[in-house]
């Protein structure tokens, strides 16, 4: 393994060639970057880091670390470590506690929200099974434990479709994402009725900020102002499953963070692939880009998820140097009722199983 130095840490951040890390950040921040890999090494920490953070948080996890939520809680089941550092948002760290319970499960700020999780009212999901007796309940996994305790199953964006197709009876209640559930009911084209919040039935769901930003006319503006014409070969506009149905039916390619990068990768190794825009969160494209010098990515720098962004470099070398001098941990640590939990990891590992 090669020695970890401050002057290697500053090397390898120079030669990213990051337009965003100008030698005065990497100056300031190469210290921190050297003291949370070495801290890492020394205590054994699992650091996961989600798509969305920013590079320089994004890559103090080593590839096997990175992903999107589901693949990171999965992840975080497996792994011997005591200590598991979530660069994400809050629900993603409580499905990484519910899965590995007996795991320490930290976050650098628990107030990290997400409009999905924070803006719906479990009890929601109480008032459609009253409206809709024997409807199964599936509710997409960027949600807090208590709301899931509360359902049949999780779904992601990648295996929604598939789930509900195999669902018993011919219609399913999807909880909260209204976008998501429209998108959901478009693919399903009629074969099963998706009930979900919002449909005259005064119960109440929530969107991605992030994602509902993006419209139509966005996506037409993108086609024009960076030749994207519809149907190119080698330049595609990608939307993620939590936008707009417009915009899902304009882009080249629509689906999970995942899928989206498994895609590109895809063309990449094809050769195929010269221009791409991802409508989706902006951190996402950077790491793409990263990932793929030889793509020119277009981005839309202002639709940042603002809870993602929380993850900074100080409040994680600051766990590391509490979990490396036994301080105390209470400001990081997820800590949910143990009857929630077993409750909450059912209608997970029964999507698992449908999954595997
Ligand atoms: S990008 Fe959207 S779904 Fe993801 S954490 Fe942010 S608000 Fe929540």
């Amino acid at each position: 393994m090669t020695e970890l130095t401050l002057e290697r840490v500053k090397e390898d951040l120079y030669s990213r060639k990051d337009p965003t890390l100008t030698p005065v950040d990497i100056e300031a921040k190469a210290p921190l970057v050297y003291d949370i890999l070495e801290l890492k090494r020394k205590l054994g920490v699992v650091v996961l880091g989600h798509n969305y953070m920013e590079p320089l948080v994004f890559n103090l996890s080593s590839r096997d670390e990175q992903g999107d939520s589901l693949g990171l809680s999965r992840f975080a089941a497996t792994t011997g470590a005591e200590y598991i550092i979530f660069n994400g948002v809050r629900f993603m760290a409580e499905t990484a506690k519910v899965l590995s319970p007996d795991k320490r499960v930290l976050i650098s700020d628990k107030e990290a929200g997400c409009s999905l999780a924070d803006e719906f009212d479990p009890a929601e999901i109480d008032r459609l099974r009253e409206l809709h007796p024997g409807a199964p309940v599936m509710i997409y996994i960027n949600s807090y434990a208590e709301a899931k305790a509360r359902c049949d199953i999780t779904c992601t964006s990648a295996n929604s479709v598939d789930i509900a197709r195999r669902m018993p009876g011919d219609e399913i209640i999807f909880v909260p994402d209204i976008l998501f559930a429209a998108n959901l009911e478009q693919e399903l084209g009629g074969g099963k009725k998706v009930i979900y919040p919002g449909q005259d039935s005064g119960t109440r769901g929530a969107v991605c900020e992030v994602h509902e930003k993006f419209t139509l006319d966005d996506l037409l503006d993108v086609r024009k102002s960076f030749e994207m014409p519809r149907g190119h070969p080698n330049k595609l506009i990608y939307a993620h499953w939590e936008c707009r149905p417009d915009v899902l039916r304009e882009a080249d390619f629509y689906g999970s963070t995942s899928q989206i990068s498994k895609d590109i990768g895809q063309r990449v190794a094809a050769g195929t692939l010269e221009r791409a825009f991802v409508a989706s969160e902006c951190e996402l494209t950077s790491n793409l880009a990263q990932e793929f010098p030889g793509v020119q990515f277009n981005t839309a720098c202002s639709v940042r998820c603002q809870w993602m962004a929380k993850m900074a470099l100080e409040g994680i070398l600051d766990i590391l140097r509490r979990i490396d001098s036994g301080g105390d941990l209470s400001k990081y640590e997820i800590e949910l009722e143990p009857e929630i939990m077993d409750r909450a990891r059912l209608p997970i590992e029964k999507m698992l199983a449908m999954s595997s």
